[in-house]
């Protein structure tokens, strides 16, 4: 008898679910099959009264159909819910797509890439080195002497030497003598790559360079270098006069003259800077080029013996040249730009015109 009403209770409130269209709908139907007043609930009450027989049997179907009714419901409120979801969620294919904004190369990237296929175009090979360079390449081995301003930490950032904690990580090995820098130009690598190969070669060398001065719009603390060797038996000045007259008209996409003028540099011997005719008025005059019609470009020379000697070439064995510049300062004049330091301001107004 009670076990018939379970059942039929059961078929009731399976019929109500599958009828069920709503949310509002469910909830009712679980506060009348199984809510406190429900009849359900009432049935199970009134277990208490009955033979340990009956107890034995009706108690567990009871308990059994509770759940499956819960059950139920619950699985008509998922359907209901994700149909809801297909409704309100509808894509809508035709709708103009959000664009993804491509990315593009910084403006030094696109001049240094430049740069490398017009010297790699003319034979010239690119050579790396560490941008933490010791004071013996950094200085020593470019003949730059003991007593020389740029050793100062006023213009070149030192590095703290090792202390013993690290020295013992570093598993006691020895530590070199020399005093670490943050290389204050690209000329090291020259003497690195000397130091490892034998003439003849022709070598360019960008990258990175640190130097501790005070910024303005045209010094920045970090800016990229740019060098250029080239070694052999008879290699002269005159060599070098047509590589930088062939590079910067190729650069400017214009024919250029190039001139030298007498200079001093530690690694270099006899040293010049050079200049460019003027890539705005052709050489007339104008207030680019303070109506001189030249433009400074950059530091060259012969390269100094005492520099061959010290990375194991024979004095007076070789000849050869060695150039370089600044990377920025071809990208301002390239896109008259008249502040170095947006370069590396992060400041995308600046970045996303390129
Ligand atoms: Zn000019």
């Amino acid at each position: 008898m009670l076990e018939q009403k379970i059942l039929n209770i059961k078929t009731r409130a399976t019929g109500d679910i599958k009828k069920s269209q709503s949310e509002k709908g469910l909830f009712d139907l679980r506060v009348k099959y199984l809510g406190r007043k429900s009849e359900f609930n009432k049935i199970l009450k009134s277990l208490k009264n009955l033979s340990l027989e009956e107890k034995k049997k009706i108690g567990p179907l009871a308990n059994a159909v509770k759940k499956e009714i819960g059950e139920e419901i619950k699985n008509a409120e998922k359907i209901i819910k994700s149909k809801i979801n297909l409704e309100t969620e509808k894509i809508d294919v035709t709708a103009p797509g959000k664009k993804i904004k491509r990315g593009h190369l910084h403006p030094l990237t696109i001049v240094q890439n430049e740069i490398e296929d017009i010297f790699t175009s003319m034979g010239f090979e690119i050579a790396d080195g560490p941008e933490v360079e010791t004071e013996f390449y950094a200085f020593d081995a470019l003949n730059i002497p003991k007593n020389h301003p740029a050793r100062d930490a006023w213009d070149t950032f030192w590095l703290k030497p090792m202390n013993n904690e690290q020295r013992t990580m570093n598993n006691n090995k020895p530590v070199a003598s020399d005093r670490l820098a943050l290389r204050p130009h690209t000329s090291p690598v020259q003497a690195r790559y000397m130091r490892k190969h034998k003439p003849p070669f022709r070598i360019i060398a960008p990258g990175r360079c640190f130097r501790n001065e005070a910024t303005d719009s045209s010094h920045e603390h970090t800016f990229n270098q740019f060098e250029a060797l080239v070694v052999g038996d008879d290699i002269n000045a005159g060599h070098f006069k047509y590589v930088g007259q062939e590079f910067f008209s190729r650069f400017f996409k214009k024919e250029l003259k190039v001139r030298l003028r007498p200079s001093f540099f530690p690694f270099t011997e006899p040293s010049f800077e050079f200049d460019i005719s003027c890539v705005v008025c052709g050489g007339k005059g104008c207030s680019i080029c303070s109506q001189t019609g030249w433009l400074e470009i950059g530091g060259a020379g012969m390269v100094n013996q005492t520099v061959f000697e010290a990375v194991g070439y024979p004095r007076n064995r070789y000849q050869g040249f060695a150039w370089g510049f600044g990377v920025e300062r071809l990208a301002m004049m390239r896109y008259k730009i008249d502040d170095i330091r947006l370069f590396y301001s992060g400041d995308l107004r600046f970045i996303d015109q390129f």
